[in-house]
């Protein structure tokens, strides 16, 4: 809990901090934002994450400085580990010998951490960021303020998504007041993407289509349409929110070859239709209008299961 991260911070003084591999703009800004908190307080800190940020992040303050790594090795105090379901999401080997914090705003964490911190009411590990600093009596420097906006602006698409609060708006506002540029960090975020993503857009939206029930609306993205375009990691966010625009459409499907009948699922819904409860039952999980899922098989039979899963938690409600 939060007392307990207080309590270590002020004891200790060498850390690292981490998120999940191909990260989000929270798992970097709040990584990044957590980093200038330690060492505006005078500790030893670095972000050591296993591969390379997307573009988008690039220009935070300290992104530069991140560190590419596979492995950790005992020289930290403790290691924070940041929007992680479990231990194996950063894929970094020897955090299993650290001293762990997990950080995250999703209730299906695992609670492996040595310190939990988990508060499913925050719209982006960002704003727990944020409240750590007010907890530990810090100041918001720019930096701060920059790489935590990051963090809420993606997570919450631009303060549209259901999760976003008034303590949201709020935290948002105190950032802006502390030097984050909101049209600066939306720029990087939205007009800031390769050729690429508009190439692997036309495939990929060439491919939506319907449910007999038109409540449900499902896209495929192949191996071969990310080789044509070109795209890299990243091109293809948001992409699964587009469908969520028609009226009458209230949960979608964006599923993704990864590998000889293998697919990663995005499922996105609006209102009440609880998409983490439908994940779970793939061995998935993530939020109440976003989470995601691994399935393997036949790909019309697999997404049909998916399908029918939703369209059973659709009627539920109904
Ligand atoms: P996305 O569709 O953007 O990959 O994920 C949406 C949300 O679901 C994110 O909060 C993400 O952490 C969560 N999520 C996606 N895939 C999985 C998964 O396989 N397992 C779990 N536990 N959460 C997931």
């Amino acid at each position: 809990m939060l007392s307990q991260v207080v309590e270590l911070i002020e004891n200790k003084s060498n850390f690292a901090i981490t998120t999940h591999i191909k990260p989000d703009g929270d798992g970097v800004g709040s990584s990044l934002g957590l980093c200038w908190l330690l060492r505006s307080l005078g500790k030893n800190a670095e972000v050591v994450i296993n591969g390379n940020i997307p573009q988008a992040y690039t220009s935070l303050p300290g992104a530069d400085q991140i560190k590419d790594v596979t492995s950790v090795n005992g020289k930290y105090d403790a290691v924070f580990v940041i929007e992680c379901s479990d231990l194996e999401r950063p894929g970094i080997e020897g955090l299993e010998n650290q001293v762990t914090v997990n950080i995250d705003h999703h209730a299906t964490s695992e609670h492996f951490g040595t310190i939990n911190w988990i508060d499913s009411t925050a719209s982006a590990v960002g704003e727990m960021i944020y409240n750590l600093c007010k907890a530990i009596g810090g100041r918001i420097t720019q930096e701060i303020a920059e790489c935590v906006y990051m963090a809420l602006v993606t997570d919450t698409g631009s303060f549209h998504f259901s999760n976003t609060s008034d303590r949201t708006l709020k935290v948002a506002s105190e950032l802006v007041k502390a030097g984050a540029k909101p049209s600066k960090i939306s720029e990087a975020v939205y007009n800031n993407y390769n050729w690429s993503r508009i190439e692997l857009m036309r495939q990929v939206l060439a491919t939506v289509k319907r449910d007999a029930s038109g409540r449900i609306a499902t896209m495929r993205q192949t191996l071969e349409m990310r080789q044509l375009s070109g795209a890299v990691d990243g091109d293809n966010n948001g992409f699964v929110n587009i469908p969520l625009a028609a009226r009458d459409i209230q949960a979608v499907i964006y599923m993704r070859e990864v590998g000889p009948n293998q697919y990663r699922a995005s499922l996105r819904s609006k209102g009440t239709v609880n998409v983490a409860k439908v994940a779970e039952k793939f061995g998935g999980g993530g939020h109440k209008n976003a989470s995601g899922l691994s399935i393997d098989g036949d790909w019309d039979e697999a997404e049909a299961r998916i399908v029918a899963a939703l369209a059973k938690a659709i009627d539920a409600i109904q």
